[in-house]
């Protein structure tokens, strides 16, 4: 029998199951490309439900349990004293979700001597020391495509809400005031600007696809190129190096993973060759960013605006800069996490469960790493080593 340790963020502070806005959430079979959304024998929830927080325990509870393994499901995964730590020491799969990473470093991995199987209950494993998850022969596992769109649909709402400033605008109303000359003068139109992506998979590709029909000019930077006809459709430049696609663009947004080639890749050099006053969008993760380079330049004018929704660590310190500098629109790490989202991420969990459980193959489309290399997914959008380095600094944001 298996002891699966799966961690999820908390409960919301008004209580557990929360009102629900809406009857439930449209069905969705195939994803863009044709591949099919999770395919587990059958789910113990409804869709449209809070899956990803303790009491939604991501709908496995039942299917575990009366299979007879243990579940432990806890929202403490910081600090040598907690849950996880603890729990880690006899566990076979780990499960966790990237909003609130329960960051397997080399040192935890190396005090986890049953661990097989790390799945990611979204998309991005980068909280996982990859290189030692190599060296150790442990499959880590995400649900490829289970909120692709879900971020997609987040960074043109980023996207707008920057470039259109509607975020200080909303904030006069709510503050009783109706200065339009103080709304407005930041306010522009997005029609016509240059807008380009660093990493052109499932999230760049479909946020291109939504944005074309603002009349904007469109660029990728990818290792892979893109399929031509997706190419052709879109208009899309592609550009050899960042450098270049930075230089011809008003906004960029990133939508590639954080691995050793891309951890900090915009520093304070990079961001110094973006156009003065263009807009950043970062969906993909915090630490492909220099955060105090980022808020050195929202606060000179190089960016005129910063907006996504991941950190690096995470959850993030109170005095991390990016909540306090000028002209951002940050949210905690939600985007990927909608209701939507959820009931495919928990469904996809599920089925990889089910296939390792029965001994039966994961989808290539899930593997990061599998048989002690980078595999399937992992060998085509990651490279090889660790980015979990500083990740013990989440355990500020309790202490603070
Ligand atoms: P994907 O694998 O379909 O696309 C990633 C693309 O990045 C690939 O085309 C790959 O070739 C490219 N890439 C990799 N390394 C690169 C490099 N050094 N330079 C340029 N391009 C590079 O994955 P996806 O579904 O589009 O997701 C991308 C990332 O977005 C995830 O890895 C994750 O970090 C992030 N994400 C965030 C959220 C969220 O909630 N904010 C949700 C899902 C995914």
């Amino acid at each position: 029998m298996a002891k699966v340790v799966c961690v999820l963020y908390e409960d919301p502070a008004s209580g557990y199951p929360p009102p629900q806005a809406r009857a439930g959430i449209p069905t969705i079979e195939r994803y863009p490309d044709g591949q099919s959304t999770p395919t587990p024998s059958s789910i113990d929830f409804t869709p449209g439900e809070l899956l990803g927080s303790v009491s939604g325990a991501l709908g496995l509870r039942s299917f575990l349990e009366a299979a007879g393994h243990e579940l432990v499901v806890t929202s403490d995964k910081d600090g040598a004293d907690s849950v996880f730590e603890r729990e880690l020491a006899d566990a076979d799969v780990v499960i966790s979700q990237p909003f609130w990473p329960a960051y397997l470093t080399a040192d935890r991995i190396s005090r986890a001597p049953q661990l097989k199987l790390a799945i990611t209950a979204g998309i991005g494993s980068d909280h996982v020391d990859l290189q030692a998850a190599i060296d150790a022969d442990i499959t880590v596992a995400e649900v490829t495509y289970c909120n692709s769109i879900s971020v997609a649909e987040h960074i043109v709402m980023m996207v707008l809400a920057l470039v259109r400033n509607y975020i200080p605008s909303y904030q006069v109303v709510v503050d009783g005031g109706w200065n339009i000359a103080d709304c407005v003068s930041r306010g522009y139109d997005l029609e016509g600007m240059q807008v380009g992506t660093v990493g052109a998979g499932r999230i760049g590709t479909a946020a291109m696809k939504r944005l074309k029909p603002f009349d904007v000019g469109l660029h990728y930077f990818d290792r892979h190129p893109l399929d031509p006809d997706v190419a052709a459709d879109l208009e899309v430049t592609r550009h050899d190096t960042v450098e270049s696609l930075v230089e011809a663009c008003d906004v960029v947004t990133i939508n590639c993973p954080l691995h050793p080639e891309t951890e900090r890749l915009f520093d304070a050099r990079l961001l110094g060759r973006m156009r003065r006053g263009a807009y950043l969008i970062n969906t993909a993760r915090g630490k492909i960013c220099d955060e105090d380079a980022v808020a050195e330049a929202c606060a000179s004018g190089q960016l005129a605006g910063y907006a996504g929704d991941v950190w690096f660590p995470q959850p993030a310190p109170a005095d991390h800069p990016w909540r306090s500098m000028p002209h951002h629109g940050m949210t905690p790490h939600v985007s990927g996490t909608t209701l939507s989202a959820q009931a495919r991420y928990a469904a996809g969990v599920r089925e990889i469960l089910e296939c390792w459980l029965s001994d039966t193959p994961i989808r290539d489309e899930y593997l990061i790493v599998a048989g002690g290399s980078l595999a399937g997914a992992g060998a085509h959008s990651y490279s090889a080593g660790n980015v979990t380095a500083g990740s013990e600094d989440a355990a500020r944001f309790r202490a603070d």
